[in-house]
């Protein structure tokens, strides 16, 4: 019998890409949007002193809950924790889209939500973003008005144009819909910006944050997710049992613990960004775009691909975003510690 994979694969991947996540080894690293700093002193030590390997992780992260609950004053039965929020998005489509449905995204954004949907086997919806920053919420809102629209996903600030929406704009889309709303507030500690306040007030809003960029852990995956309990009751019929691993979730459970040290380092990468942001408002570039976040999405003239060889080949990684919808060819750099930032200027003043 002759073996052919490409007949047993699910139609839906068939001509899929998978997602491709760069590395390039020994560079100056502003490609992720991570915090470059240390950890605070403490953390790793009192982190080793608790964990216990060879037993079983909680799979209910009651403690990593319990501290989120704690920080961000929801209820711990509305708090589920993923192996990053990556999972989480994957968690929502599994559950909620796919098969068929529709994800309304407002592009440019995120491209997890695009990926996991796809694979999925549904379809992705794009409402281009006015100007490359503002809401379409008439656009949105009928987008998920289709009967086949599960889902409507939105990224505040937005990765990659680094902007808030204006919180009027969010609560209309939320409000305007019988759909789920999945607000990805990534970033939100950058931004300050959030509705986790306003939960209560939606009963189809799901807010997603992550332990990866302002708490320094994107190594160890650690997402959560906000929303009421009917619907993370849904979410755990797909959740693996042990999704989360006993490290991770005590180095996020500490990592609130060590909040005031995050947000100095938060407060630093805010005094960097905005040195780079005037930095780059003087170079000639088409468009450098306003960022509540701790990267900046900025358009050269013509040429963003050679730019980034050009970094590259100067051991400087930064994001080269291609070709996106309504911004066009762009480049995204993350704010990385102020040695770095410093190369990051003489290079590309250099190759400008
Ligand atoms: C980085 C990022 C995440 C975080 O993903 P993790 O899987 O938690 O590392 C989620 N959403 C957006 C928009 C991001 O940029």
């Amino acid at each position: 019998m002759e073996f052919n994979v490409g007949k047993l694969m699910r139609s839906a991947i068939k001509n899929f890409q998978p997602y491709q996540a760069k590395d390039y080894p020994g560079v100056v690293k502003l490609d992720a949007n991570e915090n470059p700093y240390a950890w605070p002193a403490g953390l790793a030590t009192q982190l080793y002193e608790q964990v216990r390997f060879n037993r079983y992780p909680d799979p209910e992260a009651r403690v990593l809950r319990q501290k989120i609950s704690a920080y961000t004053g929801v209820d711990v039965n509305n708090v589920m924790v993923g192996n990053g929020s990556d999972e989480l998005i994957q968690m929502l489509l599994l559950a909620f889209g796919g098969d068929g449905t529709k994800t309304v995204v407002a592009t440019p954004t995120f491209t997890m939500y695009s990926l996991a949907t796809e694979y999925l086997g549904g379809q992705v919806v794009e409402v281009p973003l006015v100007n490359g920053c503002k809401l379409d919420v008439a656009g949105m809102l009928a987008a998920a008005a289709d009967p086949q629209a599960n889902l409507v996903i939105l990224c505040n600030p937005n990765n990659p144009t680094g902007n808030t929406f204006a919180p009027e704009d969010i609560r209309a889309i939320i409000a305007g819909t019988d759909k789920l709303v999945v607000l990805d507030e990534a970033y939100y500690e950058f931004a300050g910006a959030s509705l986790v306040s306003e939960l209560a007030d939606f009963p189809n809003l799901v807010i997603l944050r992550t332990f990866s960029k302002a708490f320094a852990m994107a190594g160890l995956r650690i997402g959560y997710l906000l929303a009421a309990p009917n619907i993370t009751n849904v979410l755990q019929r797909v959740r693996q049992p042990y999704n989360s691993n006993s490290f991770s979730q005590a180095a996020g459970a500490l990592a609130l613990d060590f909040l005031p040290q995050f947000q100095s380092q938060i407060q630093q990468i805010l005094r960097e960004r905005d040195k780079l942001v005037s930095f780059l408002g003087a170079q000639n570039l088409r468009q450098v775009y306003p960022t509540d976040a701790n990267f900046i999405l900025f358009a050269p003239h013509s040429g963003a691909k050679q730019l980034h060889q050009q970094l590259l080949d100067r051991n400087i990684s930064i994001r080269y975003m291609g070709n996106l919808p309504v911004v066009g060819e762009s480049l995204r750099v993350s704010i990385g510690l102020p040695a770095e930032n410093e190369l990051f200027m003489t290079a590309l003043a250099a190759v400008i």
